[in-house]
């Protein structure tokens, strides 16, 4: 286990393909910060809607509660309110994201944050590489490949639409390893 900064915030960045287990492990974590009596508060994009408004769900059906927000500056809006932040599908924000962690980071918070680091063609997904850069401790997870089994870091969409941001489940993707993965 880390050792964590005792006199400034930091970043945690969790990330990884569809189905690697990036909000379970986002989810294990603020639980167990509320668990030590710390404050939390959570946030979603308005982009990700697909199980529930008020909760962030992971695919083994484990939620908590959160925030929906238009802009990741509303994020300031919680400032003094908690002691960590979490942030679920941070791909969908945009850029600005990137100030609000660091500037919480530097006002002494733990900022948690987990995305996708690649996008359906594999490409870089909005914030996330250069948060990949500012944060202190970084998790990269793997799903499970749904061709051969092995680990996967990729996303294969199995539907035909071809723009960035497309909110799907298992009907629009699944995890591919290297080898599987097409283009
Ligand atoms: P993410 O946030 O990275 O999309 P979740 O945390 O929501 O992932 O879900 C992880 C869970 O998804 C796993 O614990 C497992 O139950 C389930 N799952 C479904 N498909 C796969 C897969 N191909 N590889 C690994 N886990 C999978
Ligand atoms: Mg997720
Ligand atoms: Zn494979």
């Amino acid at each position: 286990m880390a050792i964590f900064p005792k006199n400034s915030g930091w970043i945690e960045l969790i990330c990884g393909p569809m189905f690697s287990g990036k909000t379970e492990e986002l989810i294990r974590r603020l639980v167990r910060a509320q668990f030590a009596k710390q404050e939390v508060a959570i946030f979603k994009p308005k982009t990700d809607n697909r199980y529930s408004e008020d909760y962030i769900v992971s695919h083994n059906k484990r939620k908590i509660k959160s925030i929906i927000l238009e802009s990741a500056n509303q994020i300031y809006e919680y400032k003094s309110k908690a002691d960590v932040f979490g942030i679920d599908e941070a791909q969908f924000f945009d850029h600005s994201l990137i100030e609000v962690c660091n500037n919480l980071a530097k006002n002494g918070k733990r900022v948690v944050v987990a995305g996708l680091d690649k996008d359906f063609a594999a490409k870089s997904f909005g914030p996330i590489p250069q948060l990949i850069i500012d944060a202190e401790y970084v998790t990269k997870v793997n799903a499970i490949c749904m061709v051969c089994g092995d680990p996967a870091s990729f996303t294969q969409r199995i539907s035909t639409e071809k723009s960035q941001v497309v909110v799907g489940e298992t009907d629009k993707y699944e995890a591919r390893c290297r080898n599987c993965f097409e283009i």
